[in-house]
């Protein structure tokens, strides 16, 4: 029996609570919310325990987002509330277990919302759901593996399996777990990173030569002008706003780019300061430009322009000589500019650009920094690719204080992508795997994240394993991935809690607990630790110190280890690897190239940094050894009357699919998350008022209607036809086929809606309230 849930409405919602935003970020309630959590859920021990070793040299990294920690000196707190909350996420004392499972069919838990699913408490033991059955049961790790085994050597090709990995897999895990793959005949390695930055990986790489970041923190430090693109640090990367303080403090601007008025970029009451404790804190946005939603390739292309036409003392003539291809072709681009289509793309004014460019010309130490409001809409590529053409301009690479700043959302997500989780693996590192393991690795092409789907979906598929995360909620098109996923042969989480991707899982389906990053990891009898890669290319260890939550759970690489030996004739030595976490390294340091040396680096504190061409020595690993200027069409996307552009977000009390609670106080939300941001222009227009409840209809050019239910309208200060909604509620509005080009990233920053009134709300009576003023 196999349920066809929607993640259903919580009834929770009744209580939604509407206020004013926030014009700050952080400060004393960040603690008071930081500790509350952590009190509650692990108790004051683990508390103590997990937080004084979060981000410490000696301590394990935090398994949320992918912000650097510094390089020298760490405060006794080193981390932000959205840490904090991740920890205790993870650190909770209720665990679900067998009886859990006894009590709860799959239908039912097909009714729960996500957010009560994995609120249930850490998952203790590996369980099956047998094909037919309504119920997970327990199974022993080595029936979990025959069972696996059973069904990889069943396969008719190698490509009918699908390895999935999350962003939170340490370096030691995905190795080997690409290793697993590829030593079984596939490529078919989809990441988190085909749903987030894959567009700025094509971007950078097709331009400066490498798909990665050029900066460090002290760049940051350093610059005189951080461009925030696309990006709300204040939810989605908190310690990014103590680089940004010191920045200030330093004496640089701030140009924030972005739709909405994030208040992680207005100010930041730094909590580790008594100043900031005390409400006075930091203010950070220089200028804020509300741009319309997609108008950032226009906007980069009128700065350009300006920079050339008007601040040609602003071009490092020298360095477009000395490293740089493509100059002319992309000038002469550039110089015809049809600044109409341009004010038409970013709804702004020529003179709000005019200042933006001034801003660019005057600085001499400048660092762009984007994030997922750039990389997923459909020319997100362009736009990169846009944001490097103003830097190879300025010469604003390869030099201290400067340079291109993507910020990663998971932890390890760059991390996976070098030890090779990649559908597309270069030439260079299948011919070091090949010498170092003795096999031929599969050359063609694997599924990404999207494809994966549609293979699973036209049977094509029929196993799919998952390294961590919440595939069916985190995908766009919800309910098509949530379909295929339950047409698998065999579906496998491995997991620390409790999602929806168990409940939309195969016909059969494993559920393998694993140890999260705070617990101690003493597989083999001896204490392991793993390694990690943040966003700024630095790789250092992560140990956790705090008991697992129970005895039966296993490592990522134990488990990894378990199915590589399952497989039938698969000559790896998988034995070599289950208890040797330096055996794994010193690998590593053979096959990926920049990590010579691994096992030793990491021993020492803080670890190392990745090398990184453009950045080091302004060397460029393209084609013509050059970075390269490139020329995109200026486009306008158009929306029919009546529509809206809708954006997906995270709320404040979210991280990726988990959320941790029903407020967003930043943007003056409690208690609820099916709320639609609009602007008081749309309201008008539309004939609606704040406080009314619609449906969302997305439009897309298949004709099918995809729907999600009853969103409360909130008047917003967003642009005149730029609406914003949470995700994953919103997902299923995003066409699994509206992908970026080249990148194939869904478009999750421009799904085309229409609203339909709904006339009642059951949930909504006397409970509502509407504090807003
Ligand atoms: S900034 Fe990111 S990595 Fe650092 S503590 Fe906060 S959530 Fe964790």
């Amino acid at each position: 029996m196999h349920p066809t849930s929607e993640p259903p409405i919580d009834p929770e919602e009744s209580r939604l609570r509407v206020g004013p935003p926030a014009d700050h970020a952080a400060g004393l309630k960040a603690v008071q919310v930081s500790m509350g959590r952590a009190l509650r859920q692990m108790g004051p021990v683990k508390t103590a325990r997990n937080l004084l070793t979060l981000n410490q040299a000696d301590g394990f990294d935090c398994m949320s987002c992918a912000w650097p920690d510094p390089q020298g000196h760490r405060h006794t707190a080193e981390f932000c509330e959205n840490g904090a909350k991740a920890v205790s996420w993870e650190g909770v004392r209720d665990t679900v277990g067998p009886a859990f499972f006894a009590e709860h069919s799959i239908t039912d838990l097909a009714g729960r919302t996500d957010y009560w699913l994995e609120k249930q408490g850490r998952l203790t033991h590996p369980m099956v759901r047998r094909d037919g059955g309504d119920h997970y049961e327990p199974i022993s790790w080595a029936d979990a593996f025959a069972l696996i085994g059973a069904h990889l050597n069943a396969l008719d090709s190698p490509d009918e399996a699908i390895f999935y990995t999350s962003g939170r897999a340490s370096n030691e895990a995905a190795f080997l777990y690409q290793l697993l793959a590829r030593s079984y005949g596939t490529n078919n390695l989809p990441d988190c990173s085909n749903m987030c930055h894959e567009s700025t990986s094509v971007g950078l790489a097709g331009t400066i030569g490498v798909g990665k970041g050029s900066v460090s923190l002290q760049d940051l430090h350093e610059a005189d002008l951080i461009v925030v693109s696309g990006q709300n640090p204040g939810t989605n990367h908190p310690r990014m706003l103590t680089a940004l303080e010191i920045a200030k403090r330093n004496g640089a601007r701030i140009l924030a780019i972005n739709p909405l008025p994030e208040a992680g970029l207005l100010r930041f009451d730094n909590p580790q300061k008594a100043r900031g404790l005390a409400g006075h804190g930091t203010g950070l946005a220089d200028k804020l430009l509300r741009i319309r939603s997609n108008g950032d390739l226009a906007l980069w292309q009128a700065i350009g322009h300006l920079l050339v036409t008007a601040h040609e003392s602003a071009i490092d003539s020298a360095f477009v000589e000395a490293y740089t291809i493509g100059f002319e072709s992309w000038k002469k681009h550039i110089r015809e500019l049809d600044r109409g289509a341009v004010l038409r793309a970013t709804g702004l004014t020529w003179a709000e650009i005019e200042e933006a460019a001034g801003m660019l010309a005057s600085s001499k130490r400048i660092v762009h920094c984007w994030a997922m409001g750039i990389t997923q809409h459909h020319n997100a590529v362009a736009t990169i690719k846009e944001f490097v053409n103003v830097t190879l301009l300025q010469g604003m690479i390869g030099k201290p204080g400067a340079g291109l700043c993507p910020v990663r959302g998971h932890s390890n997500v760059q991390g996976d992508r070098t030890m090779g989780i990649w559908e597309k693996p270069p030439a260079i590192f299948l011919d070091r795997l090949r010498d170092e393991f003795g096999f031929e690795p599969p050359r063609h092409h694997g599924y990404d994240a999207a494809d994966a789907v549609r293979a699973l979906r036209d049977g094509r598929a029929k196993v799919f394993i998952a390294l961590g995360g919440n595939f069916v909620a985190a995908m766009s098109d919800t309910n098509v991935t949530a379909a295929a996923m339950r047409k698998a042969a065999l579906t496998v989480q491995i997991s620390t809690k409790l999602n929806r991707s168990h409940v939309d899982a195969g016909r059969t389906a494993l559920i393998l607990p694993t140890l999260g990053r705070t617990e101690r990891d003493l597989t083999g009898g001896r204490v392991q630790r793993v390694t990690v890669e943040d966003s700024m290319s630095a790789v250092h260890a992560s140990r956790g110190r705090s008991a697992p939550a129970g005895p039966l759970l296993r490592s990522e690489v134990a488990i990894v280890c378990g199915i590589g030996a399952s497989i039938a004739g698969n000559e790896i030595i998988w034995a070599d690897f289950s208890d040797n976490y330096d055996e794994i390294r010193e690998r590593i340091g053979r096959v990926v190239p920049g990590c010579e040396g691994y096992a030793d680096k990491i021993r020492t504190a803080g670890g190392f940094t990745m090398p990184h061409g453009p950045r080091d020595h302004r060397t460029f690993p393209t084609a013509a050894g050059r970075a390269i200027f490139t020329v995109s069409p200026l486009e306008v996307l158009s929306v029919p009357p009546g529509r809206l552009v809708l954006q997906t977000l995270r709320s404040h009390d979210q991280f990726n699919t988990t959320i941790y609670g029903l407020d967003d106080r930043y943007r003056g939300i409690r208690s609820g998350r099916r709320v639609l941001f609009i602007s008081a222009a749309d309201l008008t227009e539309l004939g609606f008022a704040d406080g009314d409840h619609v449906d969302l209809i997305s439009e897309w050019e298949d004709g099918v209607e995809r729907r999600a239910d009853r969103f409360r309208l909130v008047e917003y200060p967003t642009p005149k036809g730029c609406v914003a909604a949470y995700y994953p509620e919103t997902n299923p509005l995003v066409p699994l086929d509206s992908q970026a080009a080249e990148s194939g990233t869904p478009t999750s920053k421009w799904v085309v809606v229409r609203c339909e009134r709904v006339k009642k709300v059951p949930h909504v009576g006397a409970g509502a309230a509407d504090t807003r003023t």
